[in-house]
């Protein structure tokens, strides 16, 4: 059976790899200098066995695809309610940096930067006078998490992080937007900390797989056994990223794939198949929405092959 599924996977990634199109990331020099020829894709399934192929050992950084892990974090730290009055659920059809709030003043879903910056806000001190301290016991507390997801002990790419925090202008203009509502209780600069912190992660596709089949699996991570999330929370992260997880591609990406999934300008796609496995993929040459190009094509075969559209009806 193994063999089988391992014949399969390398199939369609020979299918997809022909593929040249799009563009690596330039706005910071170290994504710029990734190899764009990079590509790997792992499946996790629900017993813990991965299915590695092409390089999934390479560790490229987490960007955008850590914004639904820092979201259970918070609604497992205030709750549901308290979540909800701060950040709605709705897709925005903008870009993910677009700087916009609802009528209520809320970043519109926690998978556009606006969302995720508040979301990092949550899991600081509610003080202005945040000190380095307490950003870095929040950032240990990100990364305890995130490896639990993983199932194994994650890093962050100091270059990466450095890099972000020099260029972010449009990050910080939006959390200076959102504190202008006087919405935040914490300071805007130490939230964009830690934002770009957890954004510089370095994650492989079988971390990536890991962490997609804990959210398939209920919050319990398959490899490890041990539980991160609740099933609740679970459910959540499947809905938003269902509705918002692929940038201004969302409403495309739910029609031809159909899958849960959580895409990053690093080149990385995480996609799930609720209650069966975790799916990571990495290439980093991205489309015009910032969606990896190899990525999608890989998980849109998939999902055509194996009839994994969540709203499959044969
Ligand atoms: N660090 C990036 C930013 O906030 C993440 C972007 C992304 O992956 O969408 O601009």
């Amino acid at each position: 059976m193994r063999s089988l599924v391992d014949g399969y996977l390398s199939h369609i990634m020979d299918e997809c790899h022909s593929d040249r199109s799009g563009h690596v990331a330039d706005y910071i020099p170290e994504l710029a200098a990734v190899d764009p020829e990079g590509y790997g894709l792992s499946l996790c399934v629900h017993d813990g066995h991965t299915y590695s192929h092409g390089d999934s050992a390479t560790a490229f950084t987490i960007q955008s695809v850590s914004k639904p892990l820092t979201y259970a974090m918070i609604l497992k730290k205030h709750g549901a309610a308290a979540v909800d009055a701060k950040i709605g659920v709705e897709p925005s059809g903008e870009a993910f940096n677009e700087i916009s709030v609802d009528d209520r003043r809320r970043p519109k879903n926690p998978m556009i930067n606006a969302g995720a910056i508040f979301a990092a806000s949550m899991l600081l001190p509610p003080t202005r006078d945040v000190d380095a301290a307490a950003v870095d016991a929040a950032f240990r507390e990100v990364l305890e998490f995130y490896s639990g997801c993983a199932g194994r002990h994650l890093v962050m790419d100091e270059e990466v992080y450095a890099s972000e925090a020099a260029t972010g202008s449009r990050n910080r203009a939006i959390a200076y937007m959102l504190d202008s509502f006087g919405a935040l209780e914490t300071s805007p600069d130490a939230a964009l900390d830690l934002y770009y912190r957890q954004c510089s992660i370095r994650v492989t596709t079988d971390d990536l797989a890991g962490i997609g089949a804990t959210i398939a699996n209920g919050g319990m991570n398959p490899r490890t056994g041990r539980t991160v999330f609740s099933n609740e929370t679970a459910q959540r992260l499947l809905s938003v990223m269902t509705t918002c997880g692929m940038y201004d591609g969302a409403g495309d990406w739910v029609t031809s794939v159909g899958l849960p999934a959580k895409s990053g300008v690093g080149g990385g796609i995480l996609a799930v198949l609720p209650g069966q496995l975790g799916i990571g993929v990495y290439s980093p040459r991205l489309d015009e929405h910032g969606n990896s190009v190899r990525g999608v094509e890989v998980c849109r075969h998939l999902s055509t092959d194996l009839g994994l559209h969540m709203f499959n009806v044969t």
